[in-house]
């Protein structure tokens, strides 16, 4: 009271500080802390001892805002910290508290350097000066030389000091020390506890808390504390010297962590944890990876066969109506659709051409050379009507056909494989089924543009040579009706059917035009797409669900971690935020191996012959996808890692 009264309040005070567990849901609160009241000075160094269990540590949360008391007031530098929100608490944690453990709690995964830089990233100092005063304080705590060992390489008396450094990191106005010789052999303890000694006498306040009497005579006021209540003080009997004590200068004006330093230490230690654990990452990567590629590969896949059936309708003519024979009078010969037919189609204004076709396949010699192949006996017409050229020699004629001539064109490809040595296959002589032939023409290529290689291994005759000479049948296989330049497809096709039925009386033909099949196979190809897609995106979604679930298993592993970083001076959303980016940075990681690998699987398939297409839109799109997957799925990791409480994460294992 008489503290309060001054002009300057004491930098700690508590009042009638109560802490219980529990008590809620039937179990009996536990009552660690039953009315505490105590003023430690500014450069005090004292010592609260008591037994195990008797609340020290409590106690020790309780002062360094770590915990909420029950009731009672907590006064920090004359402010009652209940009036604080958890950020408040957070910044005052960072800028006036350094935190000494006895399992010194130094991050695993890090440096002692960078352990001993974890409160300056959260206080926004910036990295120059933050390298150059983690170096000199470990320097001075005898370090020095192993700024780059991480906390497993280094004995315990070493952590201790690297965990001292870190308590001072942000200039360690108030020390707080619970049991830090607790696990260290005599000989460290004793070098930890003159550490301590000298930082008091540099003017920082240190409060340690022990078990043990003889520690604790170390310091310069003892403070006994048992079963929750303070029983014995020595400063009772001999005030502090606080007045007389240097005050510390806060190591770096904490302006709070800058968004850039921290998204790049996020980025950092998150690239760690992911390497550390990188057999485990890569598995749960795996779906994403899987997810990533196939929708490139598929969508590329799609576009691709799109682009062919294009190609296809444009090679094909768009305006050609097809018949042939169907049901049960195709095979008999003068019932199915016959050349009577063909000349009464022929006669219909609509209609341009009648292409009769007769096909098979047959054997065809050159030399000693002998290829199975598909021959068509068609129409004079034909490269007309199919716009398709001729590049060697002529196509046979009307007058071929009528006078059954034992002439051939062949198609590009064929005329290279049966005669690979002939520059010019025009006027040689090939024999089919052993009867002569002459060439008088080849084709130009076809398949590139149709999209069918089988186009140029054909072999073509005249319809009346092939129907009498090689498949001994008069009735043409199909037949390709032309349909007049500006006239109705439909229509065309509409007209046929009715001369058709009018001299059938049923329909044992079948008539179709090549944009409905061309459109039909289009349809069906952007169903495949779709479906396709679709199986990516369910790939991605178990990719999102692997993410999560590596998340929230590293946010288990690393409840002690994140208990660390909060008592350093993390706020909720810095803790949020580096598990948000672990997540987003994994995703990205996966995404671009996504890409890659699809890339690379495409490439394959192109030089398979697989006609792809790849897309910039779909690449972007499938890495975004990615890329979100991992902020949707880490959110709820992260949240559950920014909402843990301080003290549980602490002393989770
Ligand atoms: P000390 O550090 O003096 O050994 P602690 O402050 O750690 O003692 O604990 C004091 C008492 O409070 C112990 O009996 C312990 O069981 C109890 N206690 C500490 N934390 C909790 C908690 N989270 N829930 C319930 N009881 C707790
Ligand atoms: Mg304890």
């Amino acid at each position: 009271m008489n503290a309060e009264a001054g002009p300057r309040p004491p930098l700690i005070a508590l009042d009638g500080l109560r802490k219980h567990y529990g008590g809620r849901g039937g179990a009996p609160a536990v009552e660690v802390l039953r009315g505490v009241s105590l003023r430690i000075e500014a450069g005090e160094f004292v010592a609260i001892v008591g037994a195990s269990g008797s609340g020290k540590s409590t106690l020790m949360h309780l002062l360094g805002c770590l915990d909420r008391p029950s009731a009672g007031t907590y006064r920090f530098d004359g402010r009652d910290v209940a009036m604080l929100d958890a950020d408040e608490l957070a910044r005052l944690r960072r800028e006036a508290f350094g935190f000494v453990f006895q399992g010194y709690h130094l991050i695993a995964t890090e440096s002692a350097q960078e352990n001993v830089e974890v409160p300056a990233i959260y206080a926004g100092q910036p990295e120059a000066a933050r390298h150059a005063r983690s170096q000199a304080l470990l320097d001075r705590l005898g370090l020095g030389d192993r700024l780059g060992h991480r906390p497993h390489q280094l004995s315990g008396g070493q952590q201790q000091r690297v965990s001292i450094a870190r308590a001072l990191m942000n200039g360690g106005r108030v020390i707080l020390a619970d049991e830090p010789t607790g696990a260290l052999d005599s000989k460290s303890g004793a070098e930890v506890m003159a550490l301590l000694e000298e930082l008091a006498d540099a003017g920082h306040t240190v409060v340690i808390i022990t078990h043990d009497r003889e520690v604790a005579a170390a310091a310069r006021r003892v403070v006994e504390i048992r079963d929750g209540l303070v029983v014995a003080d020595s400063a009772r009997a001999a005030p502090p010297r606080s007045a007389a004590r240097a005050q510390v200068e806060p190591a770096g004006e904490s302006r709070g962590p800058s968004l850039s330093t921290e998204l790049r230490d996020a980025c950092r230690a998150a690239w760690r944890v992911m390497w550390i654990n990188r057999f485990r990452t890569s598995l749960t990567l795996l779906g994403i990876v899987i997810g990533v590629a196939s929708v490139i590969v598929m969508l590329a896949v799609g576009l691709g066969a799109r682009h062919q059936v294009v190609a296809q309708a444009s090679a094909f003519g768009a305006n050609l109506l097809y018949m042939s024979s169907v049901g049960a009078s195709s095979r008999i010969p003068g019932r199915s659709v016959t050349l009577a037919d063909l000349q009464a189609v022929g006669d219909l204004p609509l209609l341009s051409h009648v292409l009769p076709n007769v096909t098979g396949n047959k054997v065809v010699r050159f030399g000693e050379k002998d290829l199975q192949t598909y021959v068509r006996g068609t129409g004079a017409a034909m490269p007309e009507v199919q716009s398709w050229p001729v590049r060697l020699g002529g196509f046979f004629s009307a007058e071929d056909d009528r006078d059954l001539a034992a002439v051939a064109v062949l198609g590009h490809k064929l005329a290279r494989d049966l005669m690979p040595e002939v520059p010019n296959p025009v006027g040689r002589r090939i024999l089919i089924e052993n009867m002569p032939f002459q060439v008088v023409g080849v084709m130009a290529e076809k398949g590139a543009a149709a999209g069918d290689q089988s186009y140029d291994d054909l072999l073509l005759m005249p319809f009346s040579t092939a129907g009498v000479k090689v498949f001994g049948q008069r009735e043409p296989t199909y037949t390709a009706m032309a349909v007049r330049e500006g006239a109705s497809v439909d229509a065309a096709e509409k007209a046929v059917d009715e001369l058709m039925f009018e001299r059938h009386g049923i329909r044992d033909y079948r008539i179709g035009n090549a944009a409905a099949a061309i459109a039909a196979k289009a349809r069906t190809e952007d169903t495949m797409t779709l479906l396709l897609g679709l199986i990516a995106a369910v790939s991605l979604l178990v990719g999102g669900i692997g993410v999560m679930n590596v998340m929230l298993m590293t946010v288990r592993e690393r409840t002690r971690e994140i208990g660390i970083r909060m008592a350093t001076g993390a706020r909720r959303s810095d803790i949020l935020r580096q598990f948000l980016t672990e997540a987003v940075l994994v995703s990205v990681v996966g995404g671009s191996a996504g890409v890659l690998i699809g890339l690379a699987i495409g490439a394959g398939l192109i030089v398979a012959g697989v006609p792809l297409i790849f897309s910039l839109r779909a690449i972007a799109g499938a890495f975004v996808c990615a890329t979100a997957t991992g902020l949707v799925f880490g959110f709820m990791p992260a949240r559950q890692a920014a909402g843990l409480d301080p003290v549980v994460a602490l002393s989770s294992e």
